[in-house]
């Protein structure tokens, strides 16, 4: 029997990653299962950067972290009874990824196929490429246009 209790997400918050986070949710759903949302974080802003120089653990909460939409579509979600965690780290996205998504024993992977750069001429991004080449699980990708009609009537 194919196991499929653990669903990880991982979402730069992006426009694409947020249809992956779509998909996240509704699959997670329908099959019972718990999805773990994975922001991975760089010193790539300038909020983060800040974040970063005085210590996230210690001085900036994950509301610092999280976006305000996201944190409430989630809260609403899990009202609804959606089992779901969201869980920062710092790093590499893709290895930071690939990371989790082996100690935390996943089941699949949902990512968008694009993120922030989001850059259509080539396939996919970076971070989606390393990680879909790395893991040895079944890996949705979800393109941006591919899922809009998909998605639109969900709100
Ligand atoms: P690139 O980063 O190569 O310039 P891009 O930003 O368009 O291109 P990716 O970064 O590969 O594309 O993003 C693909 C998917 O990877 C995103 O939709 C998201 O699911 C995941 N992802 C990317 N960056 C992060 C991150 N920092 N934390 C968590 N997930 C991420
Ligand atoms: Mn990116």
């Amino acid at each position: 029997m194919i196991q499929l209790s653990k669903i990880l997400c991982p979402t730069d918050y992006s426009r694409t990653s947020d249809k992956a986070v779509r998909y996240a949710i509704e699959l997670a759903r329908r099959v019972n299962a718990h999805v773990r949302f994975l922001h991975v974080m760089q010193p790539e802003n300038i909020a983060e950067k800040t974040a970063y120089s005085y210590g996230v653990s210690k001085k900036v909460g994950k509301a610092d972290v999280v976006s305000e939409e996201f944190r409430r579509l989630l809260m609403e979600e899990k009202k609804r009874g959606l089992s779901a965690d969201i869980l920062i780290l710092r790093g590499n996205p893709y290895n930071t990824i690939i990371e989790q998504s082996n100690t935390w024993g996943t089941d699949l992977l949902i990512m968008g196929s694009h993120g922030r750069t989001g850059l259509r001429r080539i396939l996919m991004g970076s971070v989606a490429e390393a990680v879909f080449h790395a893991v040895d699980i079944p890996v949705l990708l979800v393109k941006q246009d591919a899922a809009d009609k998909a998605v639109k009537d969900y709100i």
